[in-house]
């Protein structure tokens, strides 16, 4: 059985409090897949330590040095979720053939993993952990993030409903992510991007096992703003909507005013004035509207994204390629 080479990849900020847990039990899942022939014996868990300030690190080193199975990254500085958990998939590829992401703080359901693999080993390429309810979450946090998913779709950011970053991907939907070489990273936009098989695994997302949450308001109205960014050019767009909008406005005003002139209903100079500032107005935001249309083009091209990926080549003589899944 060539590898079926699992990878965890779990990145950390300031978490030492649930680490040890989350070891514990990533460590228990891992050898129960092993055990079970799922996976292969060289599977490891990779904690990514995002620059925190207390002591993961140190317990990521305490963890590596008691167990073989679990490894750790830990990079220069705090990088935000995002790039802690390319970096940890980037590090994670080369080695493994299946990658599962998933938080720190145990919210994720690890026994979601199961079904994840069993569908990887069906041939599936990107499997996403969708949270089937939010009942744990608070009010708050469960109102602010669906009206998140439902305002990404608005502006032109397609994203998988209530999946956060917990999903498996295998080796080849791996190197299909790193040749998305932007830097403004939005993984959950960015992968359905990728395409190849995929699928949805449901799970109760828990409550945080130990303490708070890294993504204040704050922090998730600026990752709201990344995600639409980064992903979508559609305000653009909407720029050029409104100035079509308003320059059509302004030609039925300069006819409303053009008629209140003739029949002498107007204070001098009222008439014109009122048309110059529709008129100009209109103008105005349909050139921007025009500027920012190929703003937005040079922008999708600075991305660089890959056109296409291919999932299968049929050619002559040669072996048919191989997925890299089937044991
Ligand atoms: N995280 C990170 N870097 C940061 C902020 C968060 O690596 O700058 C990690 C954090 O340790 C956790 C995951 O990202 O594993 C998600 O954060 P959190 O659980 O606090 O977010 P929430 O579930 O509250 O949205
Ligand atoms: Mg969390």
């Amino acid at each position: 059985m060539p590898g079926n080479t699992l990878y965890i990849v779990v990145p950390c900020y300031n978490e030492e409090e649930v680490l040890p847990e989350t070891a514990r039990r990533l460590g228990d899942k891992l050898r129960g897949l092993m055990a079970a022939g799922k996976i292969g014996p060289d599977s490891r868990v990779l904690f990514v330590n995002d620059g925190s300030r207390d002591g993961t690190w140190a317990v990521i080193q305490r963890l590596h040095r008691e167990d073989g199975l679990f490894c750790g990254a830990d990079l220069s500085r705090n990088r935000g979720h995002q790039n802690a958990l390319l970096a940890g998939l980037m590090t994670a590829k080369d080695k493994a053939d299946l990658v599962i992401s998933m938080d720190a703080d145990l919210q994720d359901d690890v026994d979601a993993a199961d079904a994840m693999v069993d569908k990887y080993l069906d041939g599936v390429d990107i499997v996403y952990g969708v949270r089937s309810s939010r009942k744990k979450d608070s009010f708050f946090k469960r109102t602010t993030a669906e009206a998140f998913y439902r305002m990404m779709d608005l502006l032109g950011a397609e994203t998988v409903f209530n999946h956060a970053d917990y999903r498996l991907m295998s080796r080849r939907a791996l190197d299909g992510l790193a040749r998305f070489t932007e830097v403004n990273l939005f993984l959950r936009g960015i992968v359905p991007m990728i395409g190849y098989r995929t699928d949805t695994v449901e799970y109760e997302r828990g409550e945080r096992f130990a303490g708070e949450s890294k993504y204040p308001l704050k922090k998730m109205l600026a990752f709201a703003l990344e995600g639409v960014t980064s992903l979508s050019v559609r305000p653009l767009r909407m720029i050029t909507g409104l100035g079509f909008l308003v320059f059509l406005a302004s030609l039925a005003m300069i006819a409303y005013n053009v008629a209140r002139w003739a029949t002498g209903n107007t204070v001098a100079g009222w008439a014109s004035l009122a048309c110059s500032v529709w008129f100009i107005g209109g103008l105005i935001l349909l050139s921007l509207g025009i500027i920012g249309e190929y703003l937005g083009k040079l922008y999708l091209e600075s991305k660089g994204r890959p056109r296409f990926l291919i999932q299968e080549l049929l050619e002559d003589g040669g072996e048919q390629p191989d997925a890299g899944q089937t044991p």
